[in-house]
């Protein structure tokens, strides 16, 4: 209930106002993103890379309304891709992508050309795109991008929602060799026609796909911060003796990096997805609605009067 009230404010402008304009929402924002421009991101990655991890950079925006907003991500990637290769910190590093970002919502094509060149960018950089997946009405066209862009650029990484009742079958569709997907829970509001509704069956979803992927011959990315799931992935790890070459963990930026440093020590690739940007208050809201003792911490910040 808490999670669909949170989800439905990620969607409002006026909401949107308020958390912006709050004294101290920079505060919490700071939490979980790795701060405004290139030069932060280019600092949080280095920081991470000097501590054994790999990294998946996300610009933050989504849902872009016009032309020239697209285009604009499109060229901030680019300059973050050439930042990286520059200062050596691919291919630890890699970029997580919203084709929302890139213009999908009003020009298929503008998105699908805008992703094409930030592919072609990290192909010359030495690393590698992941697809981020958005709500369950562009599923379908993520995933048809996707597989035209694997075409020329096969290293390209999907992301499968285990909420999602398709994502099973999308799972031995994408668990052939050279395709690397990431698994995640799933982080926007679904219908019940189209997503398991409770934290059981979201998790035994997870299970299963996890199962489809690691027993697979493609390259899973496990994303969750959940102890269980983490626990089951270090099990079928040595079950189907996958070494850190063949799969890896990931988790967000600011969320249990004792336990992300744990597994790093334990000699697993884990991987932070590091938002970075202005644009984060769809993403901050999300993060909100998975726990809700985030909700408390930046509750008790939005009405500190220090
Ligand atoms: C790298 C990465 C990329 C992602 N990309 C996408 C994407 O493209 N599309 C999408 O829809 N979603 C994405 N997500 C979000 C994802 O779908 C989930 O919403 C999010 O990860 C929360 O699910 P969870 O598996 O971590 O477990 P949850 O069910 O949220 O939590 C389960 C348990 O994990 C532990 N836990 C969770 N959060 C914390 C915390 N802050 N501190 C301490 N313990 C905690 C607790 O024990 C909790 O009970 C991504 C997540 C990650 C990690």
């Amino acid at each position: 209930m808490l999670r669909s009230v949170i989800l439905a404010a990620s969607r409002s402008s006026q909401v949107e106002r308020l958390v912006a304009t709050a004294p101290y929402t920079r505060d919490v924002v700071r939490r979980f993103v790795a701060g405004a421009s290139t030069d932060d991101a280019l600092r949080a990655t280095r920081g991470l890379v000097d501590d054994g991890l790999a990294v998946t950079l996300d610009h933050l925006g989504e849902d872009t309304v016009r032309p020239e907003q697209a285009t604009a991500t499109r060229d901030e990637y680019l300059k973050l891709l050439k930042m990286l290769s520059g200062a050596g910190l691919t291919p630890a590093a890699e970029v997580s992508v919203k084709l929302s970002a890139l213009g999908q919502m009003f020009d298929e094509q503008l998105a699908y050309d805008n992703v094409r060149a930030i592919c072609a960018a990290a192909d010359a950089a030495g690393t590698t795109v992941t697809l981020d997946m958005e709500d369950h009405t562009i599923t379908d066209s993520t995933l048809e991008v996707l597989a035209k862009l694997r075409k020329d650029f096969p290293s390209t990484g999907a992301v499968l929602q285990a909420y999602l009742r398709r994502t099973e079958s999308d799972c031995r569709e994408l668990s052939s060799a050279g395709s690397r997907v990431r698994l995640c829970k799933g982080a926007y509001r679904e219908p019940e026609s189209v997503a398991y509704q409770s934290a059981r069956e979201v998790d035994k979803s997870y299970v299963r796909c996890l199962n489809i992927l690691m027993s697979g011959d493609g390259y899973p990315m496990l994303a969750t911060h959940d102890p269980r799931m983490i626990a089951i992935g270090e099990d079928r790890a040595r079950w189907f003796d996958r070494g850190p070459e063949r799969f890896e963990f990931q988790m967000l930026y600011g969320i249990r990096p004792e336990e992300q440093a744990r597994l790093a020590g334990e000699g697993y690739t884990v991987r932070t997805y590091v938002p970075y940007g202005d644009q984060w208050y769809g993403y901050l809201m999300r993060r909100l609605a998975e726990r809700p003792a985030n909700l408390v911490f930046f509750g008790r910040a939005l009405v500190s009067k220090k």
